[in-house]
């Protein structure tokens, strides 16, 4: 099992069965979200995760578009999110405490990225989504 928390640890979440390996989301929207050059996430099954506490802390913002996002009301951190079909959860793979002992395989909206972000990894690159998930 692996726990996550946020920054705050008001919300602590585990994640107990098979998960997917990582990616990094570089469009204009996670990199606003992450403050950084990208979004990393893995995905897991909704049947595999579970919140352990403070779920009441959960804030949903979603934009006219209907692109939304998650994050902790006391510290502001991103917190996962239930995909629109509810099966899959996304979790930021930096809330998570334990080694979830998979890397990074893939890089998406990298047609979108920031002039500033280089990307020195031999993961995957697409301009936008990827063709196949990350093996959730
Ligand atoms: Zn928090
Ligand atoms: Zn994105």
């Amino acid at each position: 099992m692996i726990i996550g928390s946020c920054l705050c640890q008001g919300v602590k979440f585990s994640i107990d069965g098979k998960h997917s390996e990582i990616g990094r989301c570089h469009c204009s929207k996670c990199r606003k979200v992450s403050g950084t050059n990208s979004n990393a996430v893995l995905l897991t099954a909704a049947k595999n995760f579970t919140w352990m506490c403070g779920y009441e802390l959960l804030k949903v913002y979603e934009m006219p578009d209907g692109w939304k996002s998650t994050f902790c009301s006391t510290c502001g951190c991103p917190l996962p999110m239930i995909g629109a079909k509810g099966k899959l959860f996304w979790v930021p793979a930096g809330l998570l405490d334990d080694d979830p002992g998979v890397s990074v395989v893939q890089h998406i909206f990298v047609g979108s990225k920031a002039n500033w972000d280089v990307i020195s990894d031999d993961a995957a690159q697409f301009d936008e989504e990827a063709p196949n998930n990350i093996g959730a």
